[in-house]
Formats: C-alpha cells, structure tokens, sequence
C-alpha cells in the first residue's frame, strides 16, 4: 500500500446505472433498440463527466459514440461497446437482478458493467492526457461498421484500455487469439445412384476430403486452429449431390500463421477430377499480440491493483474483441479490465459486485497514471 485513500465507488449509483443500460436491450442487429441503448450511454457520461457524446452515425447499424475530454494530442482510449447478443424480449425470461455480490442480466458482464466502469472512474479523475471513450454498436458481429472508426482513434493512443470482462477468476487479457472466417462451396455433378453413379461427381464426397485437409492445416501446438462447424449438401439419398458448403473458424496467435493458413485455404485444389471449389472470406480480427507495450500497460496495472487492494493475474484467450484491431496496429492495449464474473452470451451471465468496484478505483487510477 502506498498509503493514499482507496476511494470506493458509489455501489447504488453505479447498479441504478447498469440496470438502465441493462433495461436498453440492444440486439447488434437492431439499429433502432440499439440507438435507444446509446442515448442511455450518452446520459450516462454526461451526467458523470459534463461531457456531451459525439454520435457518428451509421444506416443500417446503431450509431457509435465518442466522448472526449480534455483536449491535446497523445489521448488514452477507452473501448466499449453497447451492443449485445441477446435478442430482444430477453429481459422477460432473464431479468436485471441484484442476488448478494452477483448480478445478472442480458448484456451486463458483456459489457455495460464496463461503460458504467469507464463512466464512474472518470468522474472526479484528474487525468494528465486527454481521454476518449468510444462505445460502439456492432462488436458482437464483428465491427464492420465501427472498426475505422476504432483504427482512427487508436493511432493517435499512447494506450487502449479495453472494457470488455475480465477472464473468469478476474485475470486481464494481454493476448488474444485473431479470427478468420471461411465458406468454401463446393460444386460436382448429379446423377442417379443406381442408375448411372460414374456420370456424377458427389460435391459431398468432396467436401469429406476438405474437411479432412482443412484440419490437417491446424497447429494447436502453434495456437492456430480450424474449426469446419457446419456442413450442408445434396439433395436426396438416391442422387449424387452436385453441391455441398462448410463453414469454417480459424484461429491463431501469430499473424504469421494466419497468412501460411489463409494462403493454404485460398490455394486448396479438388481430389476429385471434375469438382470444383470456391472459396471466401478471410481474416475478421487480427491477433492480439503480447508486445513489449502491453507487457508494460500490464505491469502497471498489477502494481496499481495492489495499492487499491488486490492481486490482478494476467491470461490470454481465443476470444476476439476490439482490442485485436488496436493491437494489431501496433498501440499499446490492454483488454479485460471489465468485472470479474461469468457466462458471457450465455443464461448464466453475470459479474461480481465487489471486482467491479475495485476495478473502477483501479481504472481511475491507471487513466490518472498513465
Ligand atoms: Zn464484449
């Protein structure tokens, strides 16, 4: 302890907060829910910091946020997102909830409790940079709409603190795995089974083959992995199938695998003579990488949770955030400074009343640091 006062944020004011957000379903794909969540948020900073949002707007997607404060070059960048998985009318089935230590809730630990972390910690912080916080709406379907908007802000960061929930266990993610996405289409000629079965060319049969190369791809040893997590294909059991599709998820920790594998998919050749492939998508999410930057953003945030009184572990996931485009651009990011909890896009979601706290002295104190 470096013996200055631990302030412990307002538990009442910061719970009335998540309940009205958490109350704001926001389904990514709802412009019009989501737009009502962000005029929520906008309240929210302006009522903590006297600092009014700048919306960004979007056609077919919510509108993003921006609140800066303070002016100058060289800010600090705060990252959230508004948006959730869950569809709307799920308040019914799962309501906001306060049980002892524990609350639940559609979208509350994913992540409004860290847009009421980043909120509260601002109030009354006397920061020696500019801070801007950008809440967006699209991250749970990957950040079409937001991720310039999230590259612009980034470049100009000396740091980007991520909001997004701690690990389960309270550890902060200092790498994250990157994603890539994949349809491959497959197309062969049909034909009678019975009648004349060597005039086809079965696209299923081919497909079987693909899986089995697409998997053989994969370095777990390395952190890339392939996942083929639907197939389709064919039309009825007495014919030879003229088509089938697999949708595939690729993961891995170094952009240099995601180049070998990305090149290996785009260059797969049919086993079968005749068959022929098509292949789309790519990289959605660069990795994030544990750089020397980061390391240090780390480092000082381990010291400082020790003065407000608590030990901060480190982890990192094969989840992707937007942590993985600033990252990936080379800014200094730290992600999972959101509560301690558990069951993001699941029912059994919920984050730990007394991590939250502490980690909104801890924010304060890393955002005055820095
Ligand atoms: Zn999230």
């Amino acid at each position: 302890m470096d013996g200055t006062l631990v302030q412990r944020p307002d538990r009442t004011a910061m719970l009335a907060a998540l309940e009205r957000l958490v109350l704001a379903e926001s389904p990514s794909f709802d412009k019009a829910r989501c737009d009502a969540c962000s005029d929520q948020v906008a309240d929210l900073f302006r009522q903590r910091t006297g600092v009014s949002a700048l919306r960004h707007r979007r056609q077919d997607r919510g509108d993003h946020l921006e609140i800066r404060i303070g002016d100058g070059a060289e800010p600090i960048v705060l990252l959230c997102h508004h948006d959730t998985v869950w569809p709307e009318g799920t308040l019914a089935r799962l309501p906001f909830q306060v049980d002892g230590d524990r609350v639940r809730g559609p979208g509350s630990y994913d992540m409004k409790a860290g847009i009421v972390e980043a909120a509260f910690a601002l109030e009354g912080s006397s920061p020696k940079r500019p801070v801007v916080v950008l809440s967006t709406s699209d991250e749970e379907i990957g950040s079409a709409s937001s991720r310039a908007l999230i590259e612009e802000t980034a470049r100009q960061a000396v740091a980007v603190l991520v909001l997004e929930p701690a690990a389960s266990g309270g550890a902060i993610k200092t790498a994250r795995k990157g994603i890539a996405d994949f349809i491959l289409e497959v197309e062969g000629r049909a034909a009678h089974a019975g009648v004349e079965p060597e005039k086809g060319i079965s696209a299923i049969e081919e497909l079987a083959q693909q899986v089995l190369a697409l998997k053989a791809l994969g370095d777990p040893a390395a952190g890339t992995t392939i996942n083929v997590g639907v197939i389709d294909g064919g039309t009825r059991p007495n014919v030879v199938a003229a088509h089938a599709r697999a949708e595939i998820d690729v993961r891995f920790t170094r952009a240099s695998e995601a180049e070998r594998v990305v090149g290996a998919i785009n260059d797969l050749q049919p086993k079968l003579a005749g068959a022929r492939l098509r292949v789309s998508g790519g990289v959605d999410r660069p990795p994030m990488e544990r750089s020397a930057g980061t390391i240090r953003l780390a480092q000082l945030a381990q010291r400082l949770a020790g003065e407000v009184g608590f030990a901060l572990t480190e982890t990192s996931t094969g989840g992707g955030s937007d942590g993985n485009f600033t990252a990936a651009i080379g800014v200094a990011t730290l992600d999972g400074l959101g509560p301690d909890g558990g069951g993001a896009h699941a029912d059994s979601e919920h984050l730990l009343i007394a991590s939250w706290l502490d980690r909104t002295e801890l924010l304060r104190r890393l955002i005055e640091a820095l």
